[in-house]
Formats: structure tokens, C-alpha cells, sequence
């Protein structure tokens, strides 16, 4: 039997990955920062880089990285045959198997990671867009989906955060009154 590969390596392939295609967890938080900031008064660009770090975490994530990733290095290499060397090549629009990827592993986090991510799908924001008009310069046919997931996740655990937050401060509140009636 084939030893199991540990996590400790998958993670530290799926960053280093994502450095080496050019993406830094920064480019994520940014997009992530434009999504939640109009929700999120006070919005700090730390507690995005944070959360993009906490999604990274995930084992589906960085699978659907280190696959996406490798589809596209395979691409510009010119490793796959054809029809699919073209279509992942010129990023055909109608191919979807980029986007069903990093869709996949947007669920863990909820409607709201769903939701993001098809609106990041759409309009493409900061990193999402340079990478997709950097065509000519690389294939980023799946990574450009895979940091829309990303930051879709990051933003959504983002929201949730705020709410339960939200609600603690609005209990601590209520204990205090409660307290201070009592010692009254
Ligand atoms: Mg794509």
C-alpha cells in the first residue's frame, strides 16, 4: 500500500503553488476586502488575509488548487491532447470545467460563497481580472476561478463572523443591563 501523503505536504504544495502562478494571498484579500466592505463598517485588510489564510486550511481547497493549477501548467506546455489542449489553451467560454472546480469547493462555506462566487465569476475584480487578461502570458484557466473561489470563501466566512460577532456584543449588552438592574 502507497504511503498516505500528509497534509502538512499538500498544503505547502498548494501555497507554494499559488506564489509560483503569481498569486498572492494579498491579490485574494483584496478582492475579498471590495466584496465585504460595503457590509463590514470598519473592514480591516488584516482580518481578509486572515480569512483567505483560514480557507486555505481547508484539504478541498488546496486539492482543487493543486488540480486546476496543473491542468493549466500542462496547457502551456503543451501536454494534452487535443481537443483539450486547445480549449484549455484559448480558455473556450463555454468549457465550465474550470468553474465547476472551484465551485466544488465553495460549498463548505454556504449560499453566500455561492452567491460571491458567481457574481466574481461575472464581474471580474482585481486579481481575477489581470489574470484573465493576461492571456498570451501563461494559461490561467482554472486559477482564475480558483481565487474567485477563494476569496468567495473568505467572504462568506467573513459575513457569518460579523454576524455571530455581532450577536456576543449584542448578549454581553444584555447581560450587563441585567446585571446592573440587579445590583441596583
Ligand atoms: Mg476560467
Amino acid at each position: 500500500m502507497k504511503k498516505q501523503v500528509h497534509s502538512r505536504d499538500v498544503r505547502t504544495a498548494a501555497l507554494k503553488r499559488l506564489d509560483e502562478r503569481g498569486v498572492m494571498i494579498e491579490d485574494i484579500a483584496e478582492v475579498v476586502y471590495l466584496m465585504q466592505a460595503p457590509y463590514n463598517v470598519g473592514l480591516k485588510m488584516d482580518a481578509c488575509v486572515e480569512s483567505v489564510y483560514a480557507v486555505l486550511e481547508k484539504r478541498e481547497v488546496q486539492h482543487a488548487i493543486l488540480v486546476g493549477t496543473e491542468l493549466d501548467i500542462m496547457a502551456e506546455k503543451r501536454m494534452m491532447s487535443e481537443p483539450l489542449q486547445s480549449i484549455v489553451e484559448m480558455d473556450e467560454g463555454l468549457f465550465g470545467c474550470d468553474e465547476t472546480l472551484a465551485l466544488g469547493s465553495v460549498f463548505g462555506y454556504g449560499s453566500i460563497a455561492v452567491t460571491t462566487f458567481g457574481h466574481l465569476d461575472k464581474q471580474k475584480i482585481g486579481i481575477i481580472k489581470r489574470l484573465d487578461t493576461k492571456r498570451g502570458n501563461g494559461v490561467h484557466t482554472f486559477l482564475d476561478d480558483l481565487v474567485a473561489s477563494i476569496a468567495a470563501s473568505a467572504s462568506s466566512r467573513m459575513a457569518h463572523r460579523l454576524r455571530d460577532e455581532e450577536e456576543a456584543e449584542r448578549e454581553r449588552q444584555l447581560n450587563t443591563q441585567h446585571n446592573n438592574k440587579q445590583a441596583e
